[in-house]
């Protein structure tokens, strides 16, 4: 049939192929690396070693795997440890302590990960997807449509390069202070303390590698990487069935939900998802996953000049969240390129604050590293060109 129809974009050509990437350790549990090394006709043991290479040390190179007979070194990381996830740039900002990476994976899909380094610890903040399918109209990445989901072992691939370069010194300790003093600490060797699902893509949108990928991630060495659930920061839209179904999976993972609004009638415009799961959904299903896990749900809240900064607003909210295991990190809106958009005032947003404390919730104003190398909350969009 002919069609009258333009051409599809790449972003649409790219989705339509639905190609996953190539199977990778960190694909599989320790049961299913035993197997795979069965198939390949190798002892299961070599599991455990391999990934100890993987996990422990970051490193994919047969060369530094003086432990494995040499004649299957190369053998065994080409079947179990291809290249997935490419850099394609790197951006650095605050002193080196804050790192994007532009990845570019298999397929040619593009994603973006944030190393942040903090005196007390390091945040790594991870796409889960290949753009979004949840076209937020203030998030970057929302702009672009959903280009494909990301593997496990893609996510946590991102993690381990991040965990690589701070083990090998290329990370600062602490930026330089006000004034121009020196560092307090000379760069040293760190490890990745914390993983935050707040970069591109929606992290419950694809669930199964998603909790995979947490499992990957705070599982033991040699199974998984050891960070803590505690310090895994799963963030969603509202997506309530799944919500529900996180709260199941017996994780001690933090849950985010991005509100932005107390009342379905702005939400419905900033969190569109709102439609089918408006406010109070989203909510019970948060104090559901509170009551199970016990965890302090993070309420994300970007504050957007005279669309959601009103005080009125913060009252409704601070109702809404009182007296619950909850607390509300406002970020101030990092404006998108061609957003009619802005941050609020620094006055309505003190405002906004002392209103949610007077309701005796928690708040907290969210620092906004990376906005030098559009790496802030909602600006990774994955532009290729310079
Ligand atoms: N899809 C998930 C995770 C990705 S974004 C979610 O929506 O929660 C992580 C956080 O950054 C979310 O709270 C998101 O709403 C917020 N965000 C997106 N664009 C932003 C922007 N331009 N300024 C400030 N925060 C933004």
């Amino acid at each position: 049939m002919v069609s009258a129809q333009p051409a599809p974009p790449v972003r649409l050509t790219l989705a339509g192929r639905r190609g996953r990437p190539p199977r990778h350790l960190a694909d599989l549990d320790l049961a299913g690396r035993r197997a795979a090394m069965a198939d390949l006709g190798e002892p299961p043991f070599r599991a455990v070693q391999l990934s100890r290479h993987f996990f422990g040390r970051y490193t994919e190179h047969p060369d530094d795997m003086t432990d494995l007979p040499r004649t299957s070194r190369a053998a065994l990381a080409g079947a179990l440890l291809p290249p997935l996830l490419t850099a394609v740039r790197e951006l650095t900002c605050d002193d080196g302590t804050t790192r994007k990476t532009l990845w570019r994976g298999f397929d040619g899909a593009l994603v973006e990960s944030v190393l942040m380094r903090y005196p007390d610890r390091v945040t790594m903040c991870v796409s889960s997807q290949a753009g979004c399918g949840m076209a937020c109209p203030f998030c970057a990445t929302g702009q672009a449509g959903l280009t494909r989901n990301l593997s496990t072992a893609e996510i946590v691939a991102q993690v381990v390069a991040g965990a690589r370069v701070l083990a090998a010194g290329e990370v600062p300790g602490v930026s330089v202070g006000r004034g121009g003093r020196p560092p307090q600490t000379p760069p040293q060797r760190a490890r990745v303390s914390n993983v935050v699902f707040m970069g591109m893509g929606e992290p419950l949108a694809n669930y199964a590698d998603v909790v995979a990928a947490v499992r990957r991630l705070t599982d033991p060495v040699p199974e998984g990487m050891g960070i803590s659930q505690r310090s895994v920061t799963v963030s969603t839209v509202g997506l309530v069935p799944a919500i529900s179904r996180l709260a199941a999976e017996d994780l001690s993972v933090t849950l985010a939900v991005s509100l932005h609004a107390p009342d379905d009638e702005l939400r419905d415009t900033l969190v569109p998802v709102n439609r089918r799961w408006p406010v109070p959904e989203v909510l019970n299903a948060a104090w559901h996953y509170a009551a199970v896990t016990g965890r302090r749900v993070s309420i994300e809240y970007a504050l957007i000049r005279d669309i959601n900064d009103q005080a009125w607003r913060a009252d409704l909210l601070g109702s809404l969240l009182a007296g619950r295991l909850a607390h509300v990190n406002l970020i101030p809106l990092n404006p998108t390129p061609g957003s009619k958009w802005t941050a609020s005032r620094p006055g309505a947003q003190r405002e906004f604050v002392r209103r949610l404390e007077s309701h005796g919730v928690p708040v907290t104003v969210r620092d906004t590293r990376g906005r030098e190398i559009d790496g802030a909350c909602g600006q990774l969009a994955a532009q290729a060109e310079p």
